[in-house]
């Protein structure tokens, strides 16, 4: 890690490098909030502005991917290879889904006009969770007693 780090030319702190296996160890793309309060017992001096600091270093490193700019606060991913996400509009969980093929053809007037570097792929919707939380919301205040009469 502290190769990859130097090969990037992101200089090496303890905070640093300890920021960055957090990353690549948690599956869940945290904030840099998440990061922060999981680092900060280990690392009482740690700032959350240090935190922002250096997933934003990374990620200009390519080191880690900022995922969808849409929740209240970014989250990271620290699994660079292409993958697709899974959303949940309600928790704001992200989900990696991974070896699903996909390919989408380009009109040709792109090519003169814009030069794609990466793409990203996400489908928002509700997790298995909000599901469930989203379906005994709606049953409530029906008497199921009433229903079997
Ligand atoms: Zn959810
Ligand atoms: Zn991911």
């Amino acid at each position: 890690m502290v190769k990859l780090l130097k090969e990037r030319d992101v200089q090496v702190t303890p905070q640093r490098l300890a920021i960055f296996e957090r990353l690549v160890i948690r599956k869940d793309h945290p904030s840099a909030e998440m990061i922060y309060s999981e680092l900060t017992h280990e690392f009482p001096s740690l700032t959350l502005v240090t935190v922002y600091n250096t997933l934003q270093k990374l990620s200009s490193s390519g080191l880690c991917c900022k995922v969808n700019p849409l929740h209240s606060s970014a989250r990271y991913d620290g699994n660079t290879t292409a993958h697709m996400h899974l959303i949940c509009s309600t928790c704001e969980k992200v989900l990696d889904l991974h070896d699903v093929p996909f390919s989408i053809e380009l009109p040709d007037w792109v090519a003169g006009e814009f030069q794609v570097a990466n793409h990203m792929v996400a489908f928002f919707g509700l997790c298995r969770q909000c599901q469930i939380s989203a379906a005994a919301g709606s049953t409530e205040g029906i008497n199921p007693a009433s229903r079997t009469a």
